[in-house]
């Protein structure tokens, strides 16, 4: 057993290369092996959000605070209110973040593959965005 005490470990800023805006994310746990699951609260300032990516095994986000946007690709962009609950499926290219006006946080549910939880695509731009 473990507990991972609130405040143990320091937030940390979304990078760069992987964010627009201002995020900061804050992890809850991440399983010891054989387990692959990990837990993080992500918060996103309005305006921010991931580029495009994809998880090897899904992810789940479920929506804490705010308004927020999530698409996949070749969909339309969908808000996302407190309580809601994503679901994207392994390899399913999508992004997710705030809205323009408003802040958003979500806690994001992921596995990973062989130690990846991620696989990083180009930024969404504003174009892209503002639709
Ligand atoms: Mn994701």
């Amino acid at each position: 057993m473990k507990i991972n005490r609130a405040g143990a470990e320091a937030s940390s800023k979304g990078p760069e290369e992987y964010f627009t805006g201002s995020v900061r994310v804050d992890m809850h746990f991440k399983a010891t092996a054989p387990g692959r699951s990990s837990a993080g609260s992500v918060t996103f300032d309005p305006g921010a959000r991931t580029a495009w990516h994809t998880h090897p095994l899904g992810q789940a986000i479920l929506i804490t605070a705010g308004s927020g946007w999530v698409q996949r690709e070749g969909g339309p962009i969908e808000e996302v209110r407190p309580g809601d609950t994503v679901w994207f499926a392994a390899g399913e290219k999508h992004w997710h973040g705030a809205t323009p006006t408003n802040g958003m946080s979500h806690i994001a549910i992921t596995e990973s593959l062989d130690g990846k939880v991620a696989d990083w695509l180009e930024k969404v731009t504003d174009e892209q965005y503002a639709r």
